[in-house]
């Protein structure tokens, strides 16, 4: 099951701080205010609070443990979040422990990513991309 909240190392000051999955506001650094990157986890039970109803535009991971392109995307899908910091959230999806997301999206083959603004998904890829091609898909809607 997802926890709620996770902690992240400032990358700016090195503060640890306990993030929410899901908030209002953007997270940002107890100790020096930095944007802080917000990745984070969900699943059929959190997929709608922490992904549809987040205010900041969401890049989802729909992954699985054995597949290996996943495994390749995933460290640059996770980089997005520092690269993005205050801008995006990251949320990753393990399919096979949710059935009704990868119902729901679609998730035939994966990785599949979406972007997604104000609970509509804007955009979406499928497959394991090098890391230009995924900073061009997540620019193409993060300003
Ligand atoms: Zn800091």
């Amino acid at each position: 099951m997802a926890s709620d909240s996770q902690i992240v190392t400032c990358p700016s000051c090195g503060t640890k701080n306990r993030v929410p999955v899901a908030a209002s506001g953007k997270p940002s650094c107890a100790s020096c205010k930095a944007p802080l990157p917000w990745l984070t986890i969900a699943d059929d039970r959190s997929f709608a609070k922490v992904v549809l109803e987040s205010k900041v535009p969401v890049l989802v991971d729909l992954w699985a443990p054995w597949c290996g392109p996943c495994r390749m995307v995933s460290p640059i899908v996770e980089r997005m979040a520092a690269q993005y910091a205050g801008r995006l959230k990251v949320t990753k999806v393990n399919v096979d422990e949710s059935p009704a997301v990868a119902r729901d999206y679609d998730a035939m083959s994966i990785p599949t990513l979406l972007l997604v603004k104000g609970g509509k998904v804007v955009d979406r890829m499928v497959g394991a991309v090098p890391e230009t091609q995924l900073t061009q898909f997540v620019s193409r809607s993060v300003t």
